[in-house]
């Protein structure tokens, strides 16, 4: 008979593969059984999403194959929807299957937030997940590629609308400035007839973000040719763009994305947890409130920060940082010991504007900006690479080439 905890990761993203890798490390496969359920057999950047939308990244790039970093022979690998968690029979219910557990982790991920905003799902796009942003990235080409060959083609078709001006929103900005004058010469269109148009309900993009960063990546992205419409909030979107402010105003374009907002995994409200604005407010040992067994981490966690009495942002840098304190309660648990409070050590913030200009803050408030600051997300996201898959994989897919 099988007496070993079986221990089930939900999720293989930021939280799931650091977590995954990091229980394989602090337990043997005698101590417990470890199974990582995904929806699909490939591990994705989500930081790297609005460059694989913007089509300025090579899609394969982004994504890695789940087996070629987390040993099947070790961890069972599940290829499979989660539908539901059954919190009180222990037990996941998959599209195809069911599974029980002694310990679950969930680390399920965003979902874009509409607010409710009317025709939102309906008309616009999402930086989602991979196969969303491959469909943002399709569109975009195919507006192009039509654009010459209908002679009664509007203009607007060709613009590309990109509604909240958060992090998201202008990093995809500062890609598809640098991939639209390509589309052009690519597809004989004058630069001229393309906008590229972000529009912000605050008073400034990037609200609460430092004000030099944010002047800095305003005009970087405006020389570059991008419309910033701040202070303008979208309250509807139709088939033909966003209709917004307060004369309620229509902006017009082929190519319309979100990028206002995220939440948790709605399978978090589906399997009963309760929420705070679509999250599951966690315990300090980033355990779910009512059940020892169960630990939430990434975007569906909020973290309080004690210090400052609101939730750190959700962040890869956090995610990653949670599977460490999961990794070591769980065996913990398993050991009888006391658990660790998390303690989140934040190493700063910086954004890309396109591939060669970004900028953000690191090392508490040394501000970097051009180049520097690219070159420094670009050790940031090759850094992780190195965690979860050594030399060989940060070879294959880093993004700083040696050579
Ligand atoms: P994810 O990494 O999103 O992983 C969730 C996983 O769950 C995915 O593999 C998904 O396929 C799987 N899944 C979802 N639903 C199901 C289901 N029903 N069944 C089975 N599997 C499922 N943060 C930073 O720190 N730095 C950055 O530079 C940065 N840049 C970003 C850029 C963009 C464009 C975006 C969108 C976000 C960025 N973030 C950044 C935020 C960061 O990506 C997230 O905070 C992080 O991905 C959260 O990790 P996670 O493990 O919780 O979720
Ligand atoms: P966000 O919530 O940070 O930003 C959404 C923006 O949309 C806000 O500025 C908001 O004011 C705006 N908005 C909302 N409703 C609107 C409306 N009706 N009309 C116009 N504007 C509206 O969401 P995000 O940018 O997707 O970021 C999600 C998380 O991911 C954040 O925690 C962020 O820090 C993180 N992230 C980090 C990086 C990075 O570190 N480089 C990059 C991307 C995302």
């Amino acid at each position: 008979m099988n007496t070993k905890p079986r221990i089930v990761v939900l999720g293989a993203g930021y939280a799931g593969m650091m977590t995954t890798k990091k229980l394989m490390k602090n337990l043997s496969p005698e101590e417990a059984e470890i199974v990582l359920v995904n929806k699909h057999n490939y591990h994705y950047q989500t930081t790297w999403l609005h460059e694989l939308a913007a089509g300025t990244i090579n899609q394969n790039q982004v994504r890695i194959m789940i087996r070629d970093i987390i040993n099947p022979n070790r961890v069972r690998l599940i290829y499979d929807t989660v539908v539901k968690i059954d919190k009180d029979d222990s037990r996941v219910i998959l599209e195809n299957s069911e599974l029980t557990y002694d310990y679950l982790v969930v680390c399920l991920g965003y979902e874009t937030n509409t607010f409710g905003i009317k025709g939102m799902n309906e008309h616009a796009f999402f930086i989602e997940d991979f196969d969303s942003c491959r469909l943002i990235r399709e569109h975009i080409e195919y507006q192009f590629a039509k654009y010459n060959n209908d002679p009664d083609a509007d203009e607007s078709s060709l613009n590309i609308l990109v509604g909240g001006g958060g992090f998201t929103g202008i990093e995809f900005i500062g890609e598809l400035v640098e991939k639209v004058p390509k589309l052009c010469k690519k597809y004989d269109i004058d630069r001229g007839k393309v906008k590229v148009i972000n529009v912000e309900a605050a008073p400034s993009i990037l609200p609460n973000f430092d004000k030099d960063l944010v002047t800095y990546a305003k005009k970087s992205l405006q020389e570059r040719g991008a419309h910033i419409m701040e202070d303008t909030r979208i309250n509807e979107c139709t088939q033909e763009g966003f209709i917004v402010g307060e004369n309620n105003e229509l902006i017009k374009a082929g190519t319309i994305v979100w990028t206002g907002g995220v939440t948790g995994n709605s399978i978090l409200g589906t399997s009963g947890f309760e929420l705070t604005k679509g999250k599951v407010m966690v315990h300090g040992d980033l355990r779910a409130p009512g059940y020892d067994n169960i630990f939430i981490l990434g975007d569906c966690a909020w973290v309080m920060n004690k210090q400052e009495n609101r939730p750190y942002p959700p962040t890869a840098q956090a995610a990653m940082q949670h599977a460490t304190t999961c990794g070591n309660n769980i065996r913990a648990l398993i050991h009888n010991e006391p658990l660790e409070e998390f303690v989140f050590s934040d190493k700063g913030t910086v954004a890309s504007l396109g591939v060669t200009d970004g900028m953000g803050a690191i090392l508490g408030d040394k501000k970097l900006y051009g180049k520097s600051a690219a070159a420094m997300k670009k050790i940031v996201d090759d850094r992780y690479l190195f965690l979860l898959g050594g030399p060989i994989l940060l070879l294959k897919k880093g993004k700083v080439r040696p050579f």
